[in-house]
């Protein structure tokens, strides 16, 4: 009997998605071990602007660019089973490692503060999934589909990510729509890696809706502090 046992177990049980092993608990995406290896994002010791990690307490990001939010924040790293949880996501639309991200969502400080909530243009609409999350925790009114790509011919959904980069250069954003000009505004991405993306975005809301830095703000699902870790 304990054998029958045993094997129905080992048939039941499912990979851990991050280090491959079996584990007991059906219904989870990670072992034990592996939940334990997801980290949020903490503001202490990083930029107040764009929450770069400092070094010799200055911001290599903020110091190299005109940088046209006011404030970044996110809600996990993209580091060890953060990793997986984000491409489990994007890439397989696991409905499970979407719920855990939608619990586990670590809110921005000041999303109170905020009116708009703007989601980037992302081939797997994790952005989407994102700027909705956020939405369910505030009063702010989501506006999707302000930002465009250009439009290509080729089919769109096979993008690698490198050319889906490249389009990002290219973005645009609709006129302004009738929103009072005290507004603040959140634009927001599924993960923030050089935080050019994000800043390009801030830059046309900044120019093109002239909205004043002060009231625009930034918001990634994970943030990748070095970029060699794939
Ligand atoms: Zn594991
Ligand atoms: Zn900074």
């Amino acid at each position: 009997m304990r054998i029958l046992d045993t094997i129905l177990w080992y048939l039941a049980a499912e990979n851990c998605r991050h280090c491959l092993q079996k584990y007991a608990e059906p219904g989870l995406l990670l072992c034990a071990h592996c939940a334990r290896q997801i980290f949020f994002f903490d503001p202490t010791q990083r930029c107040l602007t764009c929450g770069s990690l400092l070094k010799n307490g200055t911001c290599s990001f903020c110091l190299n660019r005109e940088v046209f939010f006011s404030r970044a924040e996110f809600s996990f790293l993209y580091t060890a089973a953060g990793r997986t949880l984000l491409k489990e996501a994007k890439f397989h639309n696991s409905k499970r490692a979407l719920a855990y991200l939608k619990t586990n969502l670590r809110l921005p400080n000041f999303l109170n503060q905020i009116s708009y909530i703007l989601p980037l243009p992302s081939s797997k609409g994790l952005a989407h999934f994102t700027a909705n999350a956020l939405q369910q925790h505030s009063s702010a009114q989501l506006l999707s589909g302000v930002f465009h790509l250009p439009r290509k011919k080729k089919d769109t959904k096979k993008l690698a990510q490198d050319e889906r980069f490249s389009q990002l250069e290219n973005l645009i954003l609709s006129p302004k729509p009738a929103i009072p000009a005290t507004s603040s505004i959140i634009i927001v991405d599924d993960i923030f890696t050089s935080g050019a993306t994000l800043n390009r975005s801030a830059r046309l809301v900044h120019e093109v809706w002239q909205v004043p830095r002060e009231q625009i703000f930034c918001y990634a699902l994970f943030r990748r502090d070095a970029l060699r870790e794939i």
